[in-house]
This record gives C-alpha cells, sequence and structure tokens, in this order.
C-alpha cells in the first residue's frame, strides 16, 4: 500500500519516518510539504527525504510565498517558475495548502487570481500531480458544533472567515480553466456529508481524485449510511487514494492507529469507534461511530495503490541532490531575512550537503 498523505517538518524524525512506514505497511508514502509564516515551507526537509529514502519517498514540495511574507522585500521566483524548479529538483508533485482557510489568510491572494495563473498552466501542461487542502470540515465554521481540538489551533471561523463555498467557488474556476489538472483532494475535499456533490466533481474533472486522510468526520458522515458509502467507493475506486495525515514524529501506536482506522473501514464491516489512545485530532471515542464498508479487492487495489501510481508514477522520481540543496540555502536565507525560524532548514542542508559531498 501507499500513503499519499504524511507530514514532516523536522529531519530529526526522518528515520522515525521510516519506522512507522513499515509499522503501518506501507511501501512508499507521498510527504507533503506545508506553507508557513516562519519556515517559509518544509521543502528542505522533503527533500533530505527523499535523499535518505529515494526509493520509498515521493515528495510533493510547497511554494515560496516568501516575497509575500518579507512585504516584498524579498524576491522569489513566479509561481510558474517554482513549479519547473520544483521539477527539477525530483518532485513527484505540488502540494497547495493556500486554500485552507488560515493559510489563505496568510498569503491572502485569491486561488483563481493572475498570481497562480501562469503555475496552472504548467501543472496541467506538464501533469505534475497537486495535493491539494481546499476548505475544511463543514463544523469548523459553526462554533457550537467546532471540536476543541479545532479551535484550539485556530481552525474555528466565524463570519470575519470566506465561508466554505467561497473556496469552492475559487477551485471551480481555477478547473474549468484547467481541466485536465491532476488533483489529489485532500480529506475527500470534505464532501463526505454530500456524495452526490461528490460524485459530480469526479464526472466533470477526469484528473481528479479525492484522498481519504482523517478529517475524522469523514468516516462519521459515510458510516451513516455504509450501503451508499460502499455503492460510492466501488464506483468511483479509480478516483480514490489512501493517506493519513500522519506526522513524522507521531509515535509507532499512534500512527498504526490512525492508519488502521481508514482500512478497517476500508475492509471489514466492523462497527467500531476511535480507540484511547488515537492522537487527539481524531477526538474522542464518544465523538462518533464508524461501520466499514467491505470493498471487495480491485477496489482496494485502486485505492491502495493505482490510482496514486497513475498519478505519480510507479517510482518516485530521482532527486537532484545539488539543486535541492541550492533552493534549500535560498529558504534559510529568506528565513534569516524574515527572522523565521530556521532550525528544520540549517539541519536539512547538513544532511543535503552530506549526500552531495559522498
Ligand atoms: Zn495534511
Amino acid at each position: 500500500m501507499i500513503d499519499s498523505h504524511i507530514h514532516l517538518r523536522w529531519p530529526n524524525d526522518l528515520e522515525n519516518l521510516d519506522m512507522l512506514r513499515q509499522s503501518i505497511g506501507a511501501q512508499n508514502l507521498g510527504v507533503v510539504s506545508v506553507i508557513g509564516k516562519g519556515d517559509i515551507n518544509d521543502n528542505p526537509a522533503l527533500y533530505a527525504a527523499k535523499a535518505a529514502y529515494p526509493d520509498e519517498l515521493y515528495i510533493f514540495p510547497a511554494l515560496d510565498h516568501a516575497a509575500h511574507f518579507s512585504g516584498g522585500k524579498l524576491s522569489t521566483p513566479t509561481m510558474a517558475r517554482q513549479i519547473d524548479e520544483m521539477v527539477a529538483i525530483g518532485a513527484d508533485g505540488l502540494k497547495l495548502i493556500e486554500s485552507k482557510p488560515t493559510h489563505r489568510r496568510l498569503v491572502d491572494i485569491p486561488i483563481d487570481s493572475d498570481h497562480y495563473e501562469e503555475m496552472f498552466a504548467r501543472l496541467e501542461e506538464i501533469g505534475l500531480p497537486i495535493v491539494w487542502h481546499v476548505a475544511d470540515p463543514e463544523e469548523f465554521w459553526y462554533p457550537e458544533l467546532t471540536p476543541s481540538w479545532a479551535s484550539g489551533r485556530g481552525w474555528g471561523y466565524d463570519r470575519t472567515w470566506p465561508s466554505k463555498e467561497s473556496f469552492y467557488a475559487e477551485v471551480d474556476s481555477v478547473l474549468r480553466r484547467h481541466p485536465k489538472l491532476k488533483v489529489i483532494f485532500a480529506h475527500f475535499y470534505f464532501l463526505s456529508a454530500d456524495l452526490a456533490s461528490a460524485a459530480q466533481l469526479l464526472d466533470s474533472y477526469e484528473g481528479v481524485c479525492l484522498d481519504l486522510a482523517p478529517g475524522i468526520e469523514m468516516f462519521y458522515n459515510m458510516s451513516k449510511d455504509p450501503d451508499a458509502a460502499r455503492d460510492f467507493f466501488v464506483k468511483y475506486s479509480h478516483r480514490i487514494v489512501f493517506g493519513t495525515d500522519i506526522e513524522a514524529g507521531s509515535s509507532e501506536q499512534e500512527a498504526v492507529i490512525r492508519a488502521g482506522i481508514v482500512t478497517r473501514w476500508l475492509e471489514t464491516e466492523d462497527e467500531y469507534r476511535v480507540p484511547e489512545d488515537a492522537d487527539y485530532t481524531l477526538g474522542p471515542p464518544e465523538d462518533g461511530i464508524m461501520r466499514g464498508i467491505r470493498l471487495p479487492k480491485d477496489s482496494l487495489a485502486n485505492i491502495y495503490i493505482n490510482n496514486f501510481e497513475r498519478l505519480a508514477g510507479p517510482q518516485p522520481k530521482p532527486l537532484n541532490a545539488e539543486l535541492a540543496l541550492e533552493q534549500s540555502h535560498r529558504i534559510l536565507e529568506e528565513i534569516e531575512a524574515i527572522e523565521g525560524d530556521s532550525e528544520a532548514a540549517s539541519d536539512s542542508i547538513k544532511r543535503l550537503e552530506a549526500v552531495v559531498k559522498k
């Protein structure tokens, strides 16, 4: 199986990440980078990861918004140029989180604006897949329904925030202009409570897939009518991708629980709850009941392996460590210029330097 959606921030978690990979029974992982105001993005750590585990790790670097974060003091390559850079380094795809409310506020540029237009044209032209986080669970827009672990992280949106629909509208205008984009929408595009809309999306755009990384609400929503969920998953088994959202620094127990929640739902007809020892973003056991949909073997093979390989290739692209090092140095300089947190970038550079010297 391939876990398409894993996070890595600290290069020191790399060996732990490989242990987690084996513990959950994944032959490959897709590691995604996240933009941040203090550290620009996790790209240097992803490059160090690929240098260490070239056959196991696919990487999805993020964009560099240092020009924006520095108020125009720094200049960075255009968004399209950044895609070319990434490809030359050996990226297997792009991670976009600019359409999650908090990160949209950070960058403050609509995803369907001219700023990104050339980039999407390039992505469509070269067929580079995007792991794309858009919006958030519905509940986050209703304070009385927002789980405390989410509001505690600032993921609760009152009326000063854009609506969930406005994020879909922006993405829709991108897809209409670039209907051949290859996209894995993270967390089932937060449409688990509305499978009709999910079907409509998949029917409209042939390059679009949905990943299963919790958002635990996804499984509660779809467990309300397991038969309808099973029909959907069989019909669209070529458009759904396994993922977990595991953090590289997680304990083995947390990772195994997280992956097991997803695989148990796909493979069995069990009724079960989140185990007590799950990581806190899965919420407590009393939040809901999951009812598995026990998919046939061929559907599982599509979801676990085939769809991801169709999008990202049968094996990870080779890393150009020199170019990776070059971009990592630029990111480190940018972090220093904005007085951010440079620890992860400089540790990653040390690891990349060791590889380049060999
Ligand atoms: Zn994620």
